[in-house]
């Protein structure tokens, strides 16, 4: 028997909307309804044939198969069972009817409609209310260096991944199921509640079958029946210039793969900063400390320094006191979601030797003889903040 296009039948445009489709099927579902069409064989046909064409249309990915390859698309892949059952008509009325009161007062209790159709039921709906997997978390250790310039990683991870052998489904073969008894196979619980304001249906994933609607009798060998194995996988990761400790990157569908056919959850790059042997990061500026030597600071010298992005020489001016800050523009961490970089904040320290020889030690005393070379003593050197940077040194709890 060849069947009608589905457009057809739901008189509806080939580039129809969801919205359109829906109010297409829900009035022709209202016209033939059994409850309305009592012993039409015809009607009955034509309801169901509705129901049919609308689950497929509604439904993104079973449209598209459709749009491909006709009614043979949804065979193809895997078994795709055309809509034969009420309860399947039931639950797909469930979208287009949701929390009306008008609802169950029209279709009364659908177990009355169990005779119809077959009870084997294996259909992609079922594949689509399997759990997500989870999500991944890797951590990521970077130094400095690569968070500023940018580094393509390769991780090695272990994950879960939809098994092979069975195709995530978890049975051994497409007979290793029975339908769930508790869902009647819908995969879903109805409750229905009667309030003032009306019935309400509520509807509810199945937890005896986690809404596949079906059990597994003949679980399939490799993965026991999870339909998911353990695997070891590399992936290529490239991480921007400029993240920070706790920043993630998601890679979609990489983490792991939900039980029975569920979709895979994401693969988390958590970002963590290694400890720099001689750098500070503050937000995106970096600060080095310098310590030059009592000559460097008094005459005009140029020391050579690290920065991220190699080494470079910077100018000491004569008279350089301690503490002194030099910045380098540009020579910090680049900015993850704009133009430009920090900056390098290079603070200048004197080394004091503690350690010299006696050479040294004439040296350093005929210096101190002459007249440029020690502060005065008198100078107003009073520092009014003095007490607050100090505190921390004298008071101990
Ligand atoms: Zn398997
Ligand atoms: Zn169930």
């Amino acid at each position: 028997m060849s069947k009608r296009d589905y457009y057809e039948i739901l008189g509806v445009s080939r580039n129809s909307t969801p919205e359109e489709i829906k109010s297409a099927y829900r009035k022709l579902a209202l016209k033939y309804h059994p409850d309305r069409n009592p012993d039409d064989k015809e009607a009955e046909e034509k309801f169901k044939e509705a129901a049919e064409a609308y689950e497929v249309l509604i439904d993104n990915d079973k449209r598209s198969r459709y749009d491909r390859y006709g009614h043979d698309g949804l065979r193809a892949g895997y078994d795709f069972h055309s809509y034969s059952r009420f309860e399947d008509i039931f639950s797909a009325f469930n979208d287009v009817f949701r929390g009306s009161s008008i609802f169950d007062d029209f279709f009364g209790n659908n177990s009355g409609f169990e005779s119809f159709g077959s009870s084997n039921r294996r259909s992609s709906s079922g594949r689509g209310l399997a759990e997500r997997g989870s999500d991944l978390r890797i951590q990521m250790p970077l130094t400095l260096e690569e968070i500023a310039n940018g580094v393509e990683k390769q991780i090695k991870y272990k994950h879960w991944v939809t098994c092979k052998t069975c195709k995530g489904t978890g049975a051994s073969s497409s007979q290793g199921y029975r339908r769930c008894s508790a869902c009647n196979g819908s995969g879903q619980i109805r409750q229905v509640s009667r309030t003032m304001f009306g019935q309400f249906v509520n509807i509810s994933t199945c937890p005896t079958c986690n809404g596949s609607g079906q059990i597994i009798t003949d679980p399939c060998k490799d993965c026991s029946g999870e339909g998911r194995v353990m695997a070891e996988d590399t992936e290529k990761i490239n991480i921007p210039a400029g993240v920070e400790e706790g920043n993630y990157l998601p890679i979609r569908g990489k983490g792991n793969a939900g039980k029975r056919g569920g979709d895979p959850g994401d693969l988390l790059v958590v970002i963590q900063e290694k400890d720099h042997p001689y750098f500070e990061r503050h937000n995106n500026d970096v600060v080095y400390r310098l310590l030059v030597s009592f000559p460097e600071a008094v005459l005009v010298s140029e020391v050579e320094i690290p920065t991220l992005y190699g080494p470079e020489k910077i100018k000491i001016d004569p008279g350089t006191q301690p503490g002194h800050a030099i910045k380098l523009k540009g020579k910090g961490i680049p900015h993850l979601n704009s133009y430009g970089k920090g900056d390098q904040i290079v603070i200048v320290n004197i080394f004091i030797p503690q350690n010299i020889n006696s050479k040294e030690k004439g040296l350093i005393k005929e210096l101190a003889q002459s007249p440029n070379i020690s502060p005065k003593r008198k100078a107003n050197t009073k520092d009014k903040d003095f007490f607050d940077k100090v505190k921390d040194m004298f008071i101990k709890d």
